[in-house]
């Protein structure tokens, strides 16, 4: 008797137009990857769509055959769930088209598309799209979970400037959603992740920009906790314009820092200012000012160079753990544990990343999309870098102390973009009051929970 998945090969074998990849094949071991390494999968099958005719092709006869499937765009999920292993592999990396109407302000791009790709199109006309800070992110978990990014205080979460998404049902028919169009379904993708089927065209707003003021900066030692403080008075009164986000870690060994620093803990300071550079010059002379800060720059940079400058920093494959959260203030008590914290920290690439939300994301209504939380501003982000796999216990056990150690003085919520594959207990959290809507959204539209390898919204039946 065939197993489910040779079931699935055979049947798809004849229709499929695009790439059907086994463990044999030559092009699998390269195909098969994904960004984290601690989420090493070998699916049975890969299948590389060509169309929106091929994904509706995968997704009816892998539902059919029972197979275990997961959908992969960018395939950068931290907690690994754009893999699996024995099952299939919905792989939409031939699906990258952006289209971008200039005068209208608007962009469609295909459910395939990396961040970097969207960005290069849209800043031909001289526009953005607000999305994530690393050009090698793929769009569509990104856009589906939320996403914050540069541009978050100035024009919302990139979910806020969808307008609409085609995709495929877990029944394998296909959808348009928009504010007057299957509405629940519209409301429902806008946070929810990949819960409701594999979005094959996103439609979306642009906005008119060209370059920004980056101003960066080292803070080290007992001003550390100085410069925290500073940072968590000034930003709830800072202009939409402004982002100011600091990244507690040790000091890289790069030319761009100096000696004494490396391998030190810092405060590492990226300021940006997306507007008249004048307008700007008085709150980067007041941010780059404060404590005693080391190796200060300012220069403008393009979109398209602010938007890659730290894809270097976190490369396919190494290991990445990662656990998140908010908090409605940011007590001293909190600054110093994570300072402290940075004096055993395992790997010189970890990262504590904080930023502050506030602004256009902070205006949308908490009912108003399914995006989780937006009445907690300080985010934190939690995330380990190493390479080697005989450091994952030490790893990943110094993420999990300093969360258990912050965790009290957090407000209920995170972001499931932020979260690893062992906190499928927190889904619920993420979504709180917007939780019960959710999970009827997702009893209606895919009731056997056949999009499931997610941060998932069980429907009720299962
Ligand atoms: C280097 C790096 C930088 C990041 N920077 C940011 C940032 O600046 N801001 C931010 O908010 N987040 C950021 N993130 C987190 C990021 O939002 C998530 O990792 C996101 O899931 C990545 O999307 P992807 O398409 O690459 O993921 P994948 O691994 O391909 O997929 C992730 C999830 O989305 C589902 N999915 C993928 N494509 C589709 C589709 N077309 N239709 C339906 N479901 C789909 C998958 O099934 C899976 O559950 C970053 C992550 C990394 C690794």
């Amino acid at each position: 008797m065939k197993s489910a998945i040779e079931e699935a090969f055979s049947s798809l074998k004849g229709e499929f137009h695009g790439d059907l990849l086994r463990p044999e094949d030559q092009e699998y071991a390269h195909a098969r990857g994904i960004w984290n390494a601690m989420a090493e999968r070998r699916p049975a099958l890969i299948a590389r769509c060509a169309g929106v005719a091929d994904v509706q092709r995968a997704v009816r006869i892998a539902a059919a055959a029972g197979v275990l499937t997961a959908v992969r765009c960018g395939g950068h999920s931290l907690a690994g769930f754009s893999t699996c292993d024995g099952g299939l592999v919905i792989d939409l990396s031939r699906m990258r088209q952006v289209s971008v109407e200039g005068a209208a302000r608007r962009v469609r791009f295909a459910g395939g598309c990396l961040l970097g790709s969207i960005d290069v199109a849209t800043q031909e006309h001289g526009l953005v799209f607000p999305s994530g800070v690393v050009s090698h992110t793929g769009a569509s978990g990104l856009v589906l979970g939320g996403r914050f990014g540069w541009l978050t205080r100035l024009h919302g979460l990139s979910c806020d400037n969808v307008e609409g998404f085609t995709l495929v049902t877990a029944d394998g028919s296909i959808m348009h959603t928009s504010a007057e169009e299957n509405a629940e379904l519209f409301w429902a993708l806008r946070g929810g992740g990949g819960n409701f089927g594999v979005v094959t065209e996103f439609e979306a707003r642009l906005h008119p920009l060209r370059s920004l003021v980056l101003g960066e900066a080292f803070v080290a030692g007992d001003e550390i906790s100085s410069v925290l403080r500073h940072w968590r008075e000034f930003m709830p009164e800072a202009p939409d314009k402004l982002k100011w986000n600091l990244n507690l870690r040790l000091a890289p060994d790069t030319e761009d820092v100096p000696a004494h620093l490396r391998g030190r803990p810092v405060a590492s300071e990226s300021v940006i200012w997306a507007g008249d550079p004048e307008e700007g010059r008085p709150y980067l002379d007041h941010i780059l000012s404060l404590c005693k800060p080391v190796a200060v720059t300012r220069r403008v940079v393009s979109y398209v160079a602010l938007q890659t400058m730290a894809d270097n920093e976190f490369p396919h494959g190494r290991r990445y753990y990662t656990k998140a959260g908010y908090f409605k203030s940011l007590a001293d008590g909190c600054i110093e544990q994570m300072v402290q914290a940075l004096a055993t920290v395992p790997s010189p690439a970890t990262q504590i990343e904080l930023a502050y939300l506030g602004g256009a994301a902070g205006r949308v209504g908490a009912g108003e999309t399914a995006f989780g939380d937006r009445g907690s501003p300080f985010v934190v982000n939690l995330l380990a870098n190493w390479t080697n796999a005989s450091e994952d216990s030490a790893n990943v056990a110094w993420i999990r102390n300093l969360f258990s150690v912050l965790r009290p003085a957090m407000s209920p919520g995170v972001y499931v973009n932020f979260m690893s594959g062992d906190e499928g207990d927190r889904v619920p959290e993420a979504y709180r009051e917007r939780w019960d809507r959710l999970v009827q959204i997702k009893s209606r539209y895919d009731p056997s929970n056949f999009f499931r390898l997610n941060q998932n919204i069980r429907p009720k039946a299962v």
